[in-house]
């Protein structure tokens, strides 16, 4: 394809996305500038990333930690620092602790915190990036929850009844903001039973934003569900397919 044609395609889609959303928010009554649409980016190249910033997405997510680096690096010598700066980069995937001081590099969230171990990993991170100068900021931090309470194993995800708890902890760290909680929906539940399982992440989060009022954020919400999510109160969208078209294969 063309780099033309990419512009377009991803324009359309993008102009899509936009209207689904517009529309289940006119049926939810609620205003479109209260969601965050993040572009799910993996195994998209860096200049689909530059693309979109160049449509208005200003949040794209990654889920591997390898492509996500090499990708950064490339979009620092791809875009101007004042055009990268607008740029938030929300990490989604499953973090191993080793990878913590590398994730830290160049994301701006970690949606995807599901344990102790992974908190302080992070925390301390956070610390080495600042006085590396590798940084400028806190991180900002959701708790991942595991709907299906460990039935697949390896999506990673805290079991709903320990996600405040694990708040707590993120609140009392040094170097994490504490933003409010994210999720998967179990497959294959259904219209109804997928908006069911995001009114309880909804619920789940409105619990730990009345002990910690920034904590507000409830990521949910994928190409192919994110109606139900806007319904359920879902406040940032992550949205891969739907935009940047099916994902080519894992290298
Ligand atoms: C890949 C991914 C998405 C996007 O999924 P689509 O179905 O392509 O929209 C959202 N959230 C997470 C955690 C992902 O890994």
């Amino acid at each position: 394809m063309t780099p033309a044609s990419r512009d377009h395609e991803l324009a359309a889609s993008l102009g899509q996305v936009r209207d689904r959303i517009d529309r289940a928010c006119a049926d939810a009554a609620r205003d479109p500038s209260e969601l965050t649409l993040i572009a799910v980016t993996k195994l998209f190249p860096a200049a689909d990333v530059a693309r979109l910033l160049a449509l208005g997405v200003r949040d794209i997510a990654e889920n591997r930690d390898q492509e996500a680096g090499a990708k950064s690096a490339e979009l620092a010598e791809l875009l101007a620092s004042d055009v990268l700066a607008e740029l938030t980069v929300h990490f989604v995937g499953q973090v191993q602790t080793n990878k913590a001081r590398s994730v830290v590099r160049y994301a701006d969230v970690v949606q995807s915190v599901d344990r102790p171990k992974l908190v302080g990993a992070l925390d301390r991170a956070v610390g080495a990036a600042l006085d590396a100068g590798e940084r400028t900021t806190y991180l900002d931090v959701t708790i991942q929850l595991d709907l299906e309470e460990g039935e697949r194993a390896g999506r990673g995800g805290v079991a709903p009844s320990e996600a405040s708890e694990l708040a707590d902890l993120v609140a009392d760290s040094t170097h994490l903001a504490l933003r409010g909680v994210m999720a998967v929906a179990p497959p294959d539940l259904g219209t109804a039973g997928t908006r069911a399982a995001f009114d309880r992440v909804s619920e789940i989060g409105r619990a730990i934003a009345n002990v910690h009022p920034a904590a507000g954020w409830r990521s949910m919400g994928m190409s192919g569900d994110f109606e139900q999510a806007i319904r359920a109160g879902a406040t940032h969208l992550r949205v891969g397919g739907a935009i940047l078209g099916s994902r080519p294969p894992p290298r």
